[in-house]
């Protein structure tokens, strides 16, 4: 039976593990992400002591980003400019692909999640669907027909424009680009700027969850009327506060005001906007499911 490495590789920490399904892991190890050189070698040496007893097949890898993902492009499978300091033009996939000997398959983080939950857990047997995790920053990516969201780069859901009404939230936003985008306002970094406090820390009945509740909302009634997904899949850290699920369900119907006339919206939404059944473990489970359609 072939078994296939998968990385999760975060902005803060990595998570790698060794095996061909959910309930057949071998091997699981995370580290925090330092430096490009020293997180890369730690990487490849957890696959390289597995490799001295048996061979594995392939590697998937779900990166923090942007990532370029165009196959023909000079810096294929190399970190672009990033918000991560130390990562800027880092080459990644070739690097563990030349030390591994074995394909490395490398997409953005949230499509490789996204894998996860389609291959494992809440998008099974779905063609079009959302994930998007909403943590220190705000992602999203998905499939399409069945295939991964790619395009020019890939989607950046995170830094849609959104209406702020500055009276009600005099907050200027987080993002070091556009200020008040979706990420901007709705993101664990926004989170502590407006409110001075991380979102474990702010009680449940604080005002900050309903502003967050009604901007996540209008990030995904954007994205149901652009992309028409089947479902919405909501991980990271904020989501944790599973109070924000009804908070936003409810936004998001009142948003699209009853124009969009299907059961999954008007009467279904408890299982339109869901929790990723993987949970945390949908990024590097994603990553092997990555592996084997490489190989596939
Ligand atoms: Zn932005």
């Amino acid at each position: 039976m072939s078994i296939y490495g998968g990385v999760e590789a975060g902005g803060t920490k990595f998570v790698c593990a060794i095996g061909s399904s959910p309930d057949k892991l071998e091997a699981e190890i995370s580290f925090a992400t330092t430096t490009p050189q020293e997180t890369i070698d730690r990487t490849i040496d957890f696959f390289q002591q597995y490799q001295r007893r048996k061979p594995l097949s392939a590697i998937g890898v779900g990166s923090f980003g942007p990532v370029d993902l165009n196959p023909t492009s000079p810096t294929f499978g190399y970190i672009a400019t990033t918000t991560k300091p130390g990562w800027d033009d880092t080459e990644f996939r070739g690097q563990i692909s030349r030390a591994l000997g074995v394909p490395v398959a490398l997409d953005t983080d949230v499509n490789v999640a996204a894998l996860g939950e389609a291959t494992w857990g809440a998008a099974k047997g779905l063609e079009t669907f959302i994930y998007m995790t909403v943590g220190t920053g705000i992602g999203g990516g998905g499939m399409i027909n069945g295939q991964l969201l790619h395009g020019l780069l890939h989607p950046e859901m995170g830094h849609l424009r959104l209406p702020h009404d500055l009276d009600q939230d005099p907050y200027r936003g987080a993002c070091r680009f556009h200020g008040d985008c979706l990420e901007g306002l709705a993101s664990g970094a926004a989170l502590l700027g407006r409110w001075g406090h991380r979102a474990e820390e702010l009680p449940l009945d604080h005002p900050a969850w309903k502003l967050e509740a009604h901007y996540l909302a209008l990030g995904l009634a954007n994205l149901i009327c652009t992309l028409s997904p089947q479902r919405i899949i909501l991980g990271g850290g904020i989501m944790q506060q599973t109070t924000l699920f009804p908070m936003v369900r409810r936004n998001v119907q009142q948003l699209l005001n009853g124009y969009l006339r299907v059961p999954a919206i008007l009467e279904q939404i408890d299982q339109y906007i869901v929790p990723a059944a993987l949970g945390s473990q949908a990024g590097v489970l994603g990553a092997i499911a990555l592996a084997k359609k490489a190989i596939r």
